[in-house]
């Protein structure tokens, strides 16, 4: 079979997604492929545990985005014309520390605050000093963010022409530890500080993490961790009819295997069934880097791009467990139980940072200080059957248990035996008469789910310092042009990097726009 279109894109992500919209916005024929059996990657929701349980496959909160001009201007329609709307849960959080106690954050900062207050009443002027001193910057490292690199000035530039842009840039190059432990007295405080810090899997020793500690908290105090109603997947939904409607075609369960190149210019894709995608214009690609480097000769990438890519770090794995339950988890707090769409349980600071290292060198542990729960039917009771729910258990481990990562499919059961009885503690309610369903992903799992995902690893590669803005995914080849005429990258692997953030996709498509000869402008807000 043989297929041509205007751009060919590889991956069906939501960034690659966002890239064929503005594409097709702008009069562009796409030709979308995915190795999975629906679009969507890590943004997908489905019926994995039972009928009519719709589950978020990987991602469930999509507070990074709220901020892509995408969705804060609407600038395709997705909200206004494709039924995407998003809740904002209260509380934001609940997180449980080992010797039992809870704080919970709420949408309300001043109760934010008055419940720190109840650790330490310094921590509590800290966190709303912190709050407003973000409002400082957030918009300068938004904008970052949003334009691809080189489009504007670095972050660190922005920050220097700041007033207090010694104290930022400082900040900016400390590790998130650093920064927590500088402004925070107490346990408790440092540690839910920490656990926060933690959310995008960067071990939060990393020098150039500071503004983790920032970020983070900033965005979910602004608005919660929004989820869309009716699941990740409906972000996918709403991408999928603007493309149809403009004409895009999407095929899934097709591996892509090989790039085409002709006079050393990239001009399609071939799958492993052999099928062919050949590209008027251009190749996106949303596959990782490290796979995508196999297929061209290695003389087409160039020794800068090569060892870039065998030097990329793929970041800190993931591992989940999904539960069908007939009660949402309730963790014991000072003032009764209570749930929360995402909860958790915060180990102390230095335990967080050494159980993160640990797991980012490849080393397998048995103990949780960071375990995120996420209950997305509390607020959003349109996924489940009424008097049901579903749960998701997250946490971080390594891609090799020992002995292989196949081995993980002896072990995951006896894992998360391990982990409930750990959650138990906190959430008592959640014994095992509640759960009717489950299902568990080890790191292996969900790279066999997801090949984009390699080695468990969810974001793309590793956020820190090494491997971020220029340096993504490797020196030199950060603006989503690969070393391959013809050939544009986005998703996780490109900067700013993974989560649900849209930003790779909105900057490829900025890029490659401009290489077509067009103005994006037309299209889009330029930040
Ligand atoms: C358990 C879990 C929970 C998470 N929770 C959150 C969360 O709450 N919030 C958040 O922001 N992020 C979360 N994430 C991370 C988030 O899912 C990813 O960072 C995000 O999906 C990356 O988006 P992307 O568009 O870059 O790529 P992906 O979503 O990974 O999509 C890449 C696509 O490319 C396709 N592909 C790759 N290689 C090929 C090939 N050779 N041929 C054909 N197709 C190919 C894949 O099939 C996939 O569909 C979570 C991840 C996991 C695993």
């Amino acid at each position: 079979m043989a297929t041509t279109a205007d751009v060919v894109i590889a991956g069906a992500g939501h960034n690659s997604l966002i890239t064929a919209a503005y594409l097709t916005a702008a009069g562009y024929e796409c030709a979308i492929v995915d190795a999975r059996p629906i679009p969507g990657g890590g943004a997908t929701t489905e019926e994995m545990l039972m009928d009519d349980m719709w589950v978020d496959t990987c991602s469930t909160g999509h507070t990074l985005i709220q901020v892509n001009p995408l969705i804060r201007l609407d600038e395709l329609g997705l909200v206004e014309r494709y039924g995407l709307s998003y809740i904002d849960p209260d509380p934001v959080e609940v997180v449980a520390f080992p010797d039992g106690e809870a704080l919970t954050m709420w949408l309300d900062r001043d109760k934010t605050v008055a419940e720190i207050a109840r650790f330490s009443e310094r921590d509590a002027g800290t966190y709303a000093q912190l709050l407003d001193e973000w409002e400082e910057v957030k918009s300068l490292v938004g904008q970052g963010r949003f334009r691809p690199v080189g489009y504007g000035p670095t972050t660190e530039e922005l920050l220097s022409d700041h007033p207090r842009g010694d104290v930022w840039r400082r900040r900016a190059l400390m590790s998130a530890r650093d920064v927590i432990l500088h402004e925070f007295e107490e346990s408790h405080i440092r540690a839910f500080m920490g656990w926060m810090a933690s959310q995008t899997a960067v071990p939060i020793d990393g020098a150039g993490t500071g503004l983790l500690a920032y970020q983070i908290i900033g965005g979910r105090q602004a608005r919660s961790w929004s989820i869309p109603a009716g699941g990740s997947g409906k972000l996918i939904d709403a991408l999928v009819g603007y493309l149809t409607d403009h004409g895009a075609t999407i095929d899934c369960n097709r591996v892509v295997s090989e790039l085409i190149l002709e006079g050393g210019r990239c001009v399609g894709i071939r799958t492993e069934a052999g099928d062919e995608y050949r590209a008027r214009h251009a190749v996106v690609s949303t596959i990782h880097v490290k796979h995508l480097v196999d297929m061209a000769p290695a003389e087409a990438w160039g020794e800068g791009f090569t060892y870039g890519v065998d030097t990329y770090h793929v970041g800190v794995p993931f591992f989940a467990a999904y539960f069908a339950t007939t009660e949402a988890p309730a963790f014991t707090t000072h003032d009764g139980s209570r749930s929360s769409v995402s909860a958790g349980v915060a180990g102390w600071i230095d335990d967080q940072v050494r159980n993160a290292r640990l797991v980012s060198d490849g080393h397998f542990t048995e103990t949780e200080p960071f375990l995120l729960v996420a209950t997305p039917t509390l607020a959003d009771p349109s996924r489940s059957p009424e008097g049901t729910h579903t749960v998701k258990m997250v946490t971080f481990n390594a891609y090799d248990p020992g002995g292989g990562p196949e081995r993980w499919d002896e072990i995951k059961d006896a894992h998360v035996d391990r982990q409930l009885a750990y959650l138990r503690r906190f959430a008592p309610n959640l014994t095992e008469d509640k759960i009717i369903g489950r299902l568990v992903k080890s790191p292996l799992d969900i790279e066999r789910n997801n090949r984009h995902m390699v080695h468990g690893a969810p974001h793309g590669g590793d956020r820190g310092i090494t491997f971020t803005g220029a340096h993504r995914p490797a020196p030199g080849w950060a603006q989503h042009r690969m070393p391959i005429e013809g050939l544009y990258q986005t998703g996780g692997t490109t900067h700013p990097g993974g989560s649900i953030t849209g930003a790779p996709g909105r900057n490829a498509a900025i890029v490659l726009l401009e290489d077509l000869g067009r103005d994006p402008s037309e299209i889009m807000e330029m930040v």
